[in-house]
């Protein structure tokens, strides 16, 4: 029963997807069109384990993230990769963003999720340099060493004799009798493969390539969502992630801290033609505004441009996984993918085994 399987793409989802069809017992072939793995997406977010607050009751994002957080919590115990279950707060600062925090803990009560409301005087005796008039405690977000996890994902995937080529870039996948067929560049020349299946994990590539087997796929918005990141020089000013309440096309501009005790602002939300990862310096005056209200004293600190990260937006707004025939297709799987991915990992080698 063994067959080939094609994973497109080295990020966190096709690395997790890579391990499991591996465990699985499919012959795995990831193909990543840079040299290195994890540097689209998945090197250029928050790295946070997400708790399963904001999606709506039982979407793809709220189904996978709860799965994919207790996955998560496991795999990184398991395999010794760093992380932390930091807790969080999400914060109001004024009477109108109280009432937000209230519908805001009842979608997470029906995702499951349970967070405690709090006063101001509660959170701000817990953070002291915070500014609140109420906030809910996620008792169950947390960070996680990115890159760590990636390369475990990798070293398990090819321990169970899958093959990453890098610098292998797919540009067309057809359908014949004998299976698929893929062709691309590898290392600057063109290369065919014949594949049983093929998992499309290639994040912001994935619509351009599901536009070459399925017309009809959902299609990202017509501008990037781009993401700047500025660090914070100095002492960490808080121990738990600090977010404001949600915004539209983001979970607004918020604080969080890596294992290796730097600790940041971001993303905020800027609409681009074409993709760049070059920090946009004249956000910063942004930044202190957007942050003033819940950390007053961020004028007191430096803030240096940090990194960029683009979201993998597809229209409805929700994951899309399906499977056409032999072909697995993944779009769409913005935040919260890295804390989904185990679990999404887990549905997608259910598909190639249905
Ligand atoms: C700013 C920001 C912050 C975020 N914060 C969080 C967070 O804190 N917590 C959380 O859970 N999620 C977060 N996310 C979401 C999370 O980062 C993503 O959902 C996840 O990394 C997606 O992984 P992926 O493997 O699908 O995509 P990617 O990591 O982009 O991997 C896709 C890979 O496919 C390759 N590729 C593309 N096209 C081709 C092709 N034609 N041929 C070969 N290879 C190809 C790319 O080079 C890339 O390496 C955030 C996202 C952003 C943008």
């Amino acid at each position: 029963m063994t067959k080939s399987v094609m994973v497109i793409g080295a990020g966190v989802v096709g690395l997790a997807c890579s391990r499991a069809l591996a465990i699985a017992g499919y012959d795995v072939v990831i193909v990543e069109k840079h040299a290195y793995i994890g540097t689209e997406v998945s090197g250029r977010n928050s790295g946070v384990i997400h708790a399963g607050i904001y999606y709506p009751q039982g979407s793809a994002k709220a189904r996978f993230c709860l799965r994919g957080k207790q996955l998560m919590y496991q795999y990184c115990a398991d395999h010794d990769i760093p992380h932390r279950n930091t807790q969080k707060l999400i914060v109001a600062t004024n009477s109108a963003q109280d009432g937000i925090l209230q519908k805001l803990q009842k979608t997470a009560a029906q995702n499951g999720v349970i967070l405690d409301l709090i006063s101001g005087a509660q959170a701000m005796a817990l953070e002291p340099e915070l500014y609140a008039t109420s906030a809910l405690v996620s008792a169950t977000t947390g960070i996680v060493d990115v890159h760590g996890l990636l390369f475990s994902l990798l070293a398990e995937a090819e321990a169970m004799g899958a093959v990453l080529s890098t610098q292998t870039c797919v540009s067309q996948i057809l359908r014949t009798p004998q299976g698929l067929h893929v062709t691309g560049n590898s290392m600057g020349a063109a290369f065919e493969m014949s594949v049983d299946m093929v998992v499309n994990a290639a994040g912001l590539g994935a619509p351009q390539l599901a536009a070459t087997y399925w017309p009809d796929a959902p299609k990202p918005p017509a501008l990037f969502a781009k993401g700047n990141y500025f660090s914070i020089a100095g002492s960490l000013p808080f121990q738990r992630l600090i977010y404001p309440v949600p915004e539209q096309d983001g979970l607004g501009i918020h604080y969080t801290l890596d294992l290796n005790g730097q600790s940041r602002l971001g993303p905020n939300v800027r609409w681009i033609d074409t993709p760049n990862y070059d920090v946009d310096v004249d956000a910063e005056d942004l930044f202190r505004d957007a942050v003033k209200s819940y950390w007053p004293n961020v004028q007191d600190r430096a803030l240096s441009p940090d990194y960029v990260g683009i979201r993998p937006k597809i229209e409805g707004g929700d994951f899309v996984i399906r499977r056409d025939d032999r072909i697995i297709t993944l779009l769409g799987i913005e935040s919260p993918g890295l804390t989904s991915s185990l679990a999404i990992a887990e549905h997608v080698t259910a598909l190639a085994q249905a």
